[in-house]
């Protein structure tokens, strides 16, 4: 299974992941994830990645497309993943789209966890994530068993680098002008599914999860 998670920064894309990765053991793939990753244990894709991603810019197609196609290229990923964060832009999804029709594979759905704007900061600002795992909490809707600490690997919680009030309105921006175009881009090609976001995190993962099995099992009887 191949699908996309759309939405704006803080719909709950990372959080839902972990559980569609888990329940069709798909690789989680998100972008942001790989950039945090590369900026703390400063390696060069973190050195050119950093000024973008602590002001809310989108990091050049240039490095972006290369990541993500050269890792859906990787044997983990054969039989499909979840990619969280990507496309962000019509070129990536041009540029996936092309990849996809030269590797003779398809995607199955575009996913949108649908969060109107005036719950998106306070998602973002009450977001909290591990320093190890990247497991993301929220310190009213989804807090750590202990303040602080991530309750599974035990390791540091820690605010995110671009969750500050500048870099918020410009990725709020940046998903305006960006990435919403993408929503009728997929809905062209047919595969857009909208789900609820603004439901409750056990609610919906439980939504996403029937949604996808459903999809999976038509699939599998086809
Ligand atoms: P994204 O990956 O889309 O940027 P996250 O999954 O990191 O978003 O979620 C952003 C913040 O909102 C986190 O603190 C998370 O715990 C919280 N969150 C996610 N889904 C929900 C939900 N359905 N209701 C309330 N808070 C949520
Ligand atoms: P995220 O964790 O998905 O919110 O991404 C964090 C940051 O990483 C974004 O604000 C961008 O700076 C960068 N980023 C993630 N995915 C992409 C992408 N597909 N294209 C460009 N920049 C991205």
């Amino acid at each position: 299974m191949r699908v996309i998670l759309l939405g704006p920064p803080g719909a709950g894309k990372g959080t839902q992941a972990r559980h569609i990765s888990g329940k069709f053991g798909i690789p989680h793939i998100s972008t942001g994830d790989i950039f945090m990753k590369n900026i703390t244990g400063e390696t060069e894709l973190g050195k050119k990645a950093k000024e973008y991603l602590d002001k809310g810019y989108l990091v050049p197609d240039e490095i972006t497309i290369d990541l993500v196609i050269n890792r859906i290229r990787e044997d983990d990923a054969k039989n499909g993943y979840l990619l969280d964060g990507f496309p962000r832009n019509l070129n990536q999804g041009e540029v996936l789209f092309q990849t996809l029709e030269e590797m003779g594979d398809h995607l199955d759905a575009a996913l949108l966890i649908d969060v109107p704007f005036e719950d998106i900061k306070e998602r973002m600002e009450g977001r909290r994530i591990c320093t190890s795992c990247g497991a993301s909490y929220h310190i009213k809707f989804n807090p750590p068993e202990k303040e602080g600490v991530c309750s599974k690997c035990g390791h540091k919680l820690v605010q995110r680098r671009d969750d500050h009030v500048e870099a918020v309105e410009e990725r709020l921006k940046v998903y305006e002008e960006h990435t919403k175009p993408l929503i009728s881009f997929f809905r062209k090609k047919n595969l857009l599914v909208s789900v609820d976001g603004t439901k409750g995190i056990e609610e919906v993962t439980e939504i996403i999860l029937d949604v996808l099995t459903e999809m999976d099992n038509k699939d599998n009887n086809e």
